[in-house]
């Protein structure tokens, strides 16, 4: 309050000797609690806010190259001016105190310079007085994770600014439009001019006066919040909006979603696509990889010393809205999983040799029981892709090829391949390897297009006519292939054959040492039917009833 018959004088500045209004407002209150202001251009965006609200004409002191423009400090950078200004008020004994406070500076992302605030004249659409329709498109779109509407939502809600869609830079695209200095009218180019640059196309006023061209351009995001009208006018405009999907990362929300978001709406009053993904960022030891901070993994590297397929398994590892650490092992692991695809898939046409694509009467219970699996696992995978969790897709194709299909079913089908008891029990073991392999690299063929279509190419393409594998259709799900009784029969089989094994590596033997195998009365009447396949794979002599138990011979 002592301060309130202040408002409404002047303030002199020391050093400068000029006037300010000392006056009345409201942020003063609100943080300092005296209620009167005096502001100085432009300390802050808090100053532009004063000085927008108060109406008060700004002292600009900078130019455009950051240097203060007039007096006896002209020429001087900011922080050079700072210094002599603080040398000069101490000469003259004007400093009552001085401390250290800290506050908040924004800098530039890219080389941390600090920002400084001068007034432009800028072209900006309107969007504050929109608010409410942006947040109802953004709602109208499905995201994947759901929790990034949030920060749609966040955003939006917090808008401070229309969007400025101009830039005084040297490159860019430019505003097609010219202005009269004259009578002040703006001239935009007609759309069968385009695209036009300005600077190369003169353009008379209706008043006679040569208009002048706009120097600025546009900024990134004015033209990528185009991307779906250009995807259109590439196609002929044959889609419509909304298109299905805008995959990116969420660092860019607030600008390529939002912006598209926005143009979609004003141009089409409509949402630019029905879906949108957000990945993450990929971070070296937790931190962002960044070419200024030198951290930075060369993916071209990667390749040449992997290979796209290993990278793209990797990559594909990642969770949706999630950052992925890169760590060497990892793509070390995809080249594993390469090598395996390569060598299993050898194997498996080798064991093809002959199959002329029949299709047996009756399947094997081995067989009926990884189609099974496979039918579930096709399930899952498709229901993956469909919501954008290619990160699931890919890690249960995975865990089916390693282990359901190399450790256990192609194991257990050798012995009918090589020695047939029937020819009807190994057409149906060809019959379900080809059909496992197919749908494997079929399922994998979106992460690990390469390796894929190589082994397509050297053995199904001659059978399925289809000319590619991308080309091919997407397995399909046949709810009547699963059958959950023989999945148990089967998983009890695997157990069974899990413990041989254990066992014989446990006592040094090789797995294809013979045994006599024992078990239980009750797994015994479960496995009756696949006793044949599990004497073959476990090279038992013999299985008894009786308490567990495994004897070599
Ligand atoms: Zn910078
Ligand atoms: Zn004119």
């Amino acid at each position: 309050k002592r301060y309130k018959n202040l408002i409404g004088k002047k303030a002199k500045i020391p050093l400068f000797n000029f006037e300010v209004p000392i006056i009345s407002d409201k942020s003063a209150e609100m943080e300092k609690g005296t209620g009167v202001l005096m502001i100085c251009s432009y300390g802050d965006k808090y100053d532009v806010e004063a000085i927008n609200r108060h109406k008060l004409q700004p002292r600009v002191i900078l130019n455009q190259e950051g240097r203060i423009n007039s007096g006896e400090y002209k020429g001087m950078s900011v922080k050079e001016a700072r210094k002599k200004v603080l040398q000069d008020l101490k000469e003259k004994n004007l400093i009552s105190e001085q401390k250290s406070i800290s506050n908040f500076v924004n800098v530039h992302d890219k080389c941390g310079t600090e920002i400084e605030f001068l007034p432009t004249e800028q072209w900006f659409i309107n969007i504050l007085n929109k608010k409410k329709q942006m947040l109802e498109q953004g709602r109208k779109i499905k995201w994947h994770p759901d929790y990034m509407l949030k920060r749609y939502e966040n955003w939006v809600n917090g808008l401070e600014w229309d969007w400025n869609i101009s830039r005084d830079r040297h490159f860019g695209i430019p505003i097609p439009v010219w202005t009269c200095k004259k009578c002040n009218k703006t001239i935009a180019a007609e759309e069968k001019e385009l695209p036009v640059d300005p600077l190369q196309t003169k353009k008379k006023c209706s008043c006679g006066e040569t208009a002048e061209p706009e120097k600025k351009v546009l900024d990134t995001w004015a033209t990528s919040s185009l991307t779906p009208q250009i995807g259109l006018s590439l196609v002929n405009d044959k889609i419509n909006l909304p298109f299905s999907l805008r995959p990116q990362a969420h660092d860019i929300i607030r600008t390529w979603a939002f912006y598209t978001i926005v143009r979609s709406y004003l141009s089409e009053k409509e949402i630019p696509w029905s879906d949108i993904m957000i990945s993450g960022f990929v971070t070296l030891q937790g931190e962002k990889m960044s070419k200024s901070k030198g951290n930075v993994i060369d993916p071209a590297e990667v390749l040449k010393k992997y290979s796209a397929d290993a990278l793209r398994f990797w990559a594909a590892g990642s969770s949706l809205g999630e950052d992925l650490d890169y760590q060497e092992k990892d793509i070390l692991t995809g080249q594993k999983f390469i090598t395996k695809l390569w060598n299993a898939s050898k194997f498996a046409f080798m064991n093809l040799e002959g199959y002329k694509q029949e299709k047996p009467k009756n399947l094997e219970i081995m067989d009926k029981w990884i189609i099974s699996k496979l039918n579930n696992l096709v399930k899952t995978c498709t229901g993956s892709f469909e919501n954008y969790e290619f990160s699931r897709a890919k890690s249960e194709t995975e865990i089916f090829f390693w282990h359901t299909f190399c450790d256990n079913y192609l194991e257990i089908i050798k012995k009918r391949i090589y020695e047939p008891a029937s020819k009807e029990e190994k057409i149906s073991a060809q019959y379900t390897l080809y059909q496992c392999l197919l749908a494997v690299l079929k399922l994998m063929a979106p992460i690990m297009p390469h390796i894929t279509e190589e082994l397509y190419q050297k053995y199904y393409k001659k059978n399925e006519k289809t000319k590619s594998i991308h080309l091919s259709k997407w397995p399909e799900f046949d709810k009547k292939l699963v059958d959950e009784k023989i999945e148990k029969i089967g998983d009890e089989f695997i157990d069974v054959l899990g413990k041989v094994r254990q066992y014989k590596t446990k006592n040094q033997k090789s797995l294809k040492a013979e045994i006599i195998l024992t078990i239980e009365k009750e797994k015994m009447n479960v496995l009756k039917p696949v006793l044949k396949d599990l004497k073959a794979v476990t090279s038992s002599r013999e299985i008894k009833e009786g308490s567990f138990a495994i004897e070599f011979i």
